[in-house]
């Protein structure tokens, strides 16, 4: 038996939960697939859970920045506690990246007003744990950047979903696609789904859903990226840091739930698979912590790896395939999928459903061809 519905969505992390959430609500009949038995098992559930509006090229900052409101008021019922809680930011280096960072700072202050250019000692201020050396270029302060409560997030989005009469389907993998007539027949562990449109919201494995349907691929390439966690120095309270994160994005670390999380923002091509750590990623991750800082990792309290998939320009890709009628994709997050969530959600919901860019996101510079997969195809 085939079952059948208005939007099949392959893919149950944050991108995938965005998009049901905004079909679901529009009246139309989702049924979302999972290959696991918890969607948010991979990359969405390994983040830093970070958001912040100088991150990322003008089109993610404009969708970051679109995602605020939504993120700080959620409806009513979304989330029992806060999804963003205040952060902060401090962007730093040595003499040789101050000019990095006035450009930085030049080119960010546009779209976030509230960042300010600060000398050495204002950052030492801040931060006492840096030594003087790693922060002679001065820092670039971000007091908007916010923690993401990522998993309450998340379950909004599938909560809303499921509430508004959509259905999610776990341990469904999906393991063929075909075009069938007027719709997508797609097969999985769980039996056979039919719909008009299919969202390929795959995360690492967007390109292998568009190799079984026999779709041009976009050159998705998965980058695996570390993190880990580790108890501060005892009696040092380290709640109210903000995250401290490199000009050269070579290593950030940031408090977590009262332990200190730390990345060395390693970006290693990957296949899609589910991402281990690597002990010469950790390794180069505390080198970096403890040659910028005076803090010490005794003892790892976690470690994890997940895959940031990107395309080549590093912009999402959103939009109907040109060569496949009704292969709709949601793929290439890369490192920001968390934080360009809420606006990625509406914007899903409209290009699928055949409408415009929402206003307030094309009036901050965002286009439909900027998103599109068409601009991939040569
Ligand atoms: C260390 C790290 C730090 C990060 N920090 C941040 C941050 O601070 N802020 C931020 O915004 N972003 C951050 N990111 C990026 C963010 O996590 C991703 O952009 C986002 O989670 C991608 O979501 P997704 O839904 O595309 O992918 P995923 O969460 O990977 O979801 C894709 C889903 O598709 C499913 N799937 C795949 N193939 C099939 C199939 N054949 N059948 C059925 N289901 C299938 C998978 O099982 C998976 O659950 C970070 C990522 C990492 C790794």
């Amino acid at each position: 038996m085939v079952e059948h519905c208005d939007f099949v969505i392959i893919g149950g992390g944050i991108a995938g939960a965005g998009a049901g959430y905004a079909l679901a609500r529009e009246g139309k009949r989702v049924i979302l697939l999972e290959r696991e038995s918890q969607p948010g098992y991979h990359t969405t559930g390994r983040s830093a859970a970070l958001f912040a509006e100088t991150y990322g090229n003008a089109p993610i900052r404009a969708l970051t920045v679109a995602s605020r409101s939504f993120l700080m008021n959620p409806p009513a019922g979304f989330s029992e506690v806060p999804i963003l809680t205040p952060r902060g930011a401090l962007h730093i280096g040595a003499a040789e990246k101050a000019g990095k960072l006035d450009t930085a700072y030049d080119d960010m202050r546009k779209l976030v007003g509230s960042l300010r250019r600060l000398t050495p000692a204002e950052v030492l201020e801040r931060m006492p744990v840096l030594r003087a050396e790693a922060v002679t270029g001065g820092g670039i302060a971000e007091p908007d950047a916010m923690d993401i409560e990522v998993h309450a997030l998340h379950r909004g989005f599938l909560r809303g979903m499921t509430a508004a009469g959509g259905r999610i389907v776990t341990e469904a993998e999906v393991t063929g696609l075909a075009r069938n007539g007027a719709v997508w027949q797609v097969e999985t562990s769980q039996g056979s789904f039919a719909a008009p449109v299919v969202v390929n919201a795959a995360g690492a494995w967007a390109d292998r859903i568009a190799a079984l349907a026999g779709v041009a691929q976009i050159g998705l390439m998965p980058k695996r990226r570390t993190a880990l966690t580790f108890d501060p120095p005892q009696g040092m309270s380290v709640q109210d840091w903000p995250m401290v994160i490199d000009a050269d994005e070579a290593y950030y670390f940031k408090p977590d739930a009262g332990r200190i999380l730390l990345s060395p923002c390693d970006e290693t091509d990957s296949e899609p698979c589910d991402a281990q750590p690597d002990e010469m990623d950790i390794a180069i991750a505390v080198d970096r912590l403890e040659t910028v800082s005076t803090l010490q990792v005794r003892r790892l309290a976690a470690k994890w790896a997940g895959l940031r998939s990107f395309v080549a320009d590093r912009t999402i890709v959103c939009g109907f395939d040109p060569g496949a009628p009704g292969f709709f994709w949601l793929a290439a997050q890369g490192g920001y999928g968390i934080q360009t969530s809420a606006a990625m959600s509406r914007v899903a919901g409209a290009l699928a459903l055949g409408r415009a860019l929402p206003n307030d996101i094309a009036d901050l510079g965002v286009t439909e061809q900027d998103l599109s997969p068409t601009r991939l195809r040569t």
